[in-house]
Order: structure tokens, then sequence, then C-alpha cells
């Protein structure tokens, strides 16, 4: 069973969620391109390994969290509101910094930086 640590319910079975998707960037709409948009709508790195994921809590709290999640083990680190950027590397912790104030839009699940892992898809589609 996997657990998920709602920053509002605590931890609760995740078959109160629904699993929306990797969290990705999106592109500019006014300039990207049909592939940047295609690889935004329907391609997913589904890394082996850590991944962060939109999760909404439909059983409770009806709100969507970012969870960073092993796709093997299914161990979760971390689990913020949606449209929080984790910041890591401080003495003190980790510290959350508003989306708002990185300079990017409050969207759930999306806009949220780069794809976990660092995968990112090419244009032209995932390697075969
Ligand atoms: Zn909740």
């Amino acid at each position: 069973m996997i657990l998920l640590p709602c920053p509002w319910c605590g931890p609760r079975a995740a078959t109160e969620f629904a699993h929306i998707g990797e969290v990705s960037a999106r592109p500019d709409p006014g300039s990207a391109t049909p592939a940047q948009w295609r690889g935004y709508l329907y391609l997913r790195a589904n890394p082996c390994g850590w991944t962060r994921e939109t999760w909404y809590h439909r059983a409770g709290c009806r709100r969507y969290i970012t969870v960073e999640r092993h796709t093997e083990t299914n161990e979760v680190r971390s689990a913020t509101p949606a449209g929080m950027t984790a910041v890591t590397g401080t003495a003190a912790g980790v510290a959350e910094v508003p989306r708002a104030a990185a300079g990017a839009a409050g969207v759930p699940g999306g806009q949220d930086g780069a794809r976990a892992g660092g995968a990112e898809i090419p244009a032209g589609g995932p390697a075969r």
C-alpha cells in the first residue's frame, strides 16, 4: 500500500487520491512548436527511479499535491501543495518557495519545473 503524506490531511492511502501524472514544464504558447506541444501533452519520461507527480486528494481535502516518489519502491520523500517548489540544500532542512515567487504561473499539475530525474524528451519523441 502506498501512503501519501497529504500536507493538509496527513498520511493517507493512495486509493484516496487520483494520480494526475508527471510534473512537466508547459511550453510557452507564443513560441512553442507543434512537436513541443505534442511532447508536453502526450509524452512522459516514465523513469525507473525518482519522479515528481501531481496527485489529487479526491476523497479528502480535494486539493492537488506534488509528490516526489520512487517508481520502483514507491518510497515517498516529499509532498507539497501543487504550485509550491521545494528548495533543498539548506542546513535547516527543506524550505519551500511559492511558485508565484519563483516567477511561474500557478496551474495545478502544470508548470512545476523540469521533468523529474532530469529526463528531457527530445522534440522528435523518446528514443526507442
Ligand atoms: Zn488531503
